[in-house]
């Protein structure tokens, strides 16, 4: 591969996608131990994650961290398994993506669910949700996720969290690609319930999830679980009793996790975060729209996480070869996984600057023009 004149600091291609990311050089360095999964040092890191990661959360006072082992899906499916009992109901609110896969993962534990969907470029309608809460009074949960990085559509969690907590129903939330970035401070956003993982905004790798748990609505889902390793009750009772993960834990995660926490916060936490990967998808954004790119979404929904673009309407654009061509600069994008429009993805979170956003805007350009395409500009920018 052609050196890129900017790459990760160990060297490898820049990562413009929602996770796993491209991560630190001591994010990374700190995994070249052994630790007995028994012994005091992993007890400690493993602790002071779990506080850590309740401390980012606003939580510290009312929730309990219980971490996961697996993908975030695995947390995900670990929260509405071990939340929603065999009797309960639970409205899915759908907007991409990860909404789609939720409901799924109810349907297959033999849950009653009931949707709301909207486009992928638009946001739940609150006083629609409120309506549905009043209609259907079986409904005892709701699920939603705050960033869905489908199409990268901030979703509005702090007044579906008001509505669902004034209907007297309890609200789980997929906060997976925003947790750490975006604000949602528990003592603000009334939730039960909410999932992310290590390998997004928090810039560790991937291994596991964990779900900020409201301490007094887990005592209540003894018996719940539809399987042995997601469930959550039981899984924080073991590690409350005996410090240890039920299974085997994933060491070398927690360990750069922990290591990854440590950065966060000398970056100023969600702040400092949160304000880079603003000014990473400004940049992103100002740059592609300069080359005739148009944005799936208005600004004002636009996460700072992945920005999703239309496919150019040039014919000579040909998107395998775009990022082919991006890949041997140095730059992996993302494709698009969308329904309602032909695009692909970009995202601008992990370790990413102002400085690799323009060196990405820069191998876009040089792209463009060894495929011969003038610009960006969607079929459809008539607009
Ligand atoms: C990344 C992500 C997940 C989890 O996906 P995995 O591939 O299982 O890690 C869930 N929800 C959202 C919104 C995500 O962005």
């Amino acid at each position: 591969m052609p050196s890129s004149p900017v790459t990760s600091e160990t060297g490898d291609p820049l990562l413009l996608t929602p996770g796993p990311l491209t991560t630190s050089k001591s994010v990374k360095e700190v995994m070249v131990h052994d630790w007995g999964s028994r012994d005091q040092t992993f007890i400690t890191i493993n602790r002071e994650v779990r506080e850590q990661i309740l401390d980012v959360a606003g939580a510290s006072e009312t929730h309990v961290c219980v971490t996961m082992q697996g993908s975030g899906t695995f947390a995900v499916e670990a929260m509405l398994t071990s939340f929603v009992p065999k009797d309960g109901k639970i409205l899915i609110l759908i907007n991409g993506a990860y909404g789609t896969r939720a409901a799924k993962i109810c349907k297959i534990a033999g849950r009653a669910v009931t949707t709301y969907e909207t486009a992928e470029d638009i946001p739940p309608n609150v006083a629609e949700i409120k309506k549905i809460l009043e209609d259907d009074t079986k409904i005892t949960h709701v699920f939603a996720v705050h960033c869905e990085t489908t199409g990268g559509i901030l979703n509005p969690i702090k007044e579906i969290a008001d509505v669902v907590k004034a209907a007297s129903r309890r609200l789980l939330v997929d906060s997976m690609s925003a947790f750490g970035a975006l604000e949602i401070d528990a003592k603000d956003v009334y939730y039960d319930a909410l999932a992310a993982s290590s390998n997004k905004c928090l810039e560790s790798i991937p291994g596991m999830g964990f779900v900020v748990c409201r301490e007094t609505a887990l005592a209540e889902t003894e018996g719940n679980a539809t399987t042995l390793t997601l469930d959550l009750f039981d899984q924080h009772k073991v590690m409350e009793a005996t410090n240890q993960w039920r299974f085997t834990p994933p060491i070398h995660v927690i360990v750069s996790l922990h290591k990854a926490i440590e950065e966060y916060l000398e970056e100023g936490g969600q702040k400092g975060r949160g304000a880079r990967y603003a000014n990473n998808r400004d940049v992103l954004i100002k740059g592609m729209r300069e080359m005739g790119f148009k944005t799936l979404l208005p600004d004002p929904l636009q996460a700072p996480i992945i920005i999703t673009f239309h496919m150019p309407g040039d014919p000579k654009f040909d998107f395998q070869t775009f990022y082919d061509k991006l890949h041997q600069k140095g730059f992996i994008i993302y494709p698009g996984k969308l329904t309602v429009a032909d695009s692909f993805r970009i995202g601008c979170i992990g370790r990413l600057y102002e400085k690799h956003m323009l060196a990405a805007l820069n191998a876009v350009r040089e792209t463009m023009a060894e495929l011969g395409v003038a610009n960006g500009t969607p079929a459809i920018a008539a607009e």
